[in-house]
């Protein structure tokens, strides 16, 4: 096996420091070909560096490019080429010496790196499910015509795809598949009362069972809004309509999401909950190699693992993105852009948990949606999304 080539994008994020992780333990099967990241933690940024040499870095801005050059001098590390903002992303993702881009930004800034890859025919391992949300139609149109491969590697659409692997080698999904089983721990609040939550704070929200990841995504999974985007994901991913795909609330998130078949076999993939492992599946991908760094489970030591029907009352984020998944025009991309401005205020402490579905509701009601949006369409409603949510929750 040749070495894979790898450049991520939010290198220093939950997705990205373990992303690296993998390849810290398979020095002689990846290289780093790219890294970028925000501005918040550049002394991370500067040790990943120093230790796995990419050729090619980004930045936010002109500040973090001087923190950077000024580390890379008193190190005295081989130079870097170091270019800033969306430019830099675009530039990694179109990088001929590298063969598998990590996406692991937070949000629609995902949307035009991800595009840019895949027009390069490169193999994407798709952890910002954002990018989907917002513009799934437009990524998969084109890596069918660019002949890219996208693998996924948020834990849920990572089990679908290893379990539809032989219907999707045969173009049989369609056909052979009577529904995907998407499975959900159900955050924090899942045996909390509607009264409960009103009073839910931050800390509560940002505390999942099970898995340790970025806030956004965590406030995400407190609403059920990551399941409701997940929906969305999925839909694009493997070409099915909403009614087949079905929320399964397992809280012990240790079988990842199953697909039924219409013979009535369901096969899922199981293992811990830990981000690795789908990490190293799509690094990988479509080899099977050996891990050094991704926990085993034991079924005993487990003991029981149980299923419930999700409560779209109590989480109406839930039921706001299955509506937005079933049809196609801009409303999916109206409520990501929405959701990333309300989560954000959420997170600043200026409104109320409860208060995250009532904002987006509001923004949804006045938004006219496009039909078929192309990428100009797209830029446009997420725009309008975010200046329409902040009016909404100053108002
Ligand atoms: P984090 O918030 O932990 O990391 C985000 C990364 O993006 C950081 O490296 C951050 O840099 C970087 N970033 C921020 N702004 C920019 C910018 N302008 N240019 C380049 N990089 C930037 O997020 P997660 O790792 O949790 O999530 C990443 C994606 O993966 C999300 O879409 C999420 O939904 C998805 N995902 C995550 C899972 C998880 O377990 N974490 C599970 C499944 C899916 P910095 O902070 O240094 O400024
Ligand atoms: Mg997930």
């Amino acid at each position: 096996m040749n070495p894979k080539r790898i450049s991520i994008i939010g290198s220093t994020g939950s997705i990205g420091t373990q992303t690296l992780d993998i390849a810290r333990a398979h020095k002689d099967l990846i290289s780093v070909r790219g890294l970028a990241a925000g501005s918040k933690n550049l002394q991370l940024l500067c040790e990943q560096i120093k230790e796995f040499r990419p050729a090619l870095v980004s930045v936010p801005d002109a500040a973090a490019v001087e923190h950077i050059k000024n580390f890379i001098g008193s190190e005295k590390l081989p130079p870097v080429e170091i270019i800033p903002g969306m430019e830099g992303l675009v530039a990694l993702a179109e990088d001929d010496q590298s063969d598998v881009l990590v996406t692991a930004v937070v949000g629609f800034l995902g949307v035009k790196p991800t595009l840019a890859a895949i027009k390069r025919g490169k193999i994407i391992a798709l952890a910002n499910k954002e990018t989907m949300v917002a513009a799934g139609h437009l990524v998969v149109e084109l890596a069918a015509k660019h002949s890219a491969t996208i693998v996924p590697v948020d834990s849920e659409h990572s089990a679908i795809f290893q379990s539809l692997l032989p219907s999707l080698q045969k173009n049989a999904v369609q056909t052979e598949v009577a529904k995907l089983l998407l499975t959900g721990s159900g955050g924090p609040f899942r045996t909390w009362s509607k009264e409960q939550m009103e009073s839910a704070t931050r800390e509560d929200a940002l505390k999942h069972p099970n898995w340790s990841m970025g806030a956004k995504i965590t406030i995400d999974s407190a609403t059920m809004m990551n399941k409701g985007l997940e929906i969305i994901e999925a839909r694009w991913l493997f070409n099915l309509p909403v009614s087949k795909i079905q929320v399964v609330i397992h809280p012990q998130s240790i079988l990842h999401s199953a697909v039924e078949f219409v013979d009535g076999s369901i096969v899922g993939q199981m293992g811990l909950p830990d981000m690795r492992l789908p990490i190293h599946y799509a690094l990988f991908y479509p080899d099977r190699v050996p891990s050094e760094r991704v926990p085993r489970m034991s079924l005993a030591a487990i003991g029981q693992l149980t299923f419930e029907e999700p409560d779209l009352e109590k989480f109406p984020c839930l039921a706001l993105a299955r509506e937005a998944a079933t049809v196609d025009d801009s409303k999916a991309c109206v409520l990501n852009g929405a959701n990333e401005i309300v989560v954000d205020s959420f997170l600043k402490g200026e409104i109320k948990f409860v208060d995250i579905p009532r904002n987006l509701e509001r923004v949804l009601s006045e938004h006219k949606p496009i039909k078929s949006p192309s990428l100009e369409d797209i830029l446009d409603a997420d725009q309008w999304a975010r200046e329409r949510a902040r009016l909404v929750l100053t108002a």
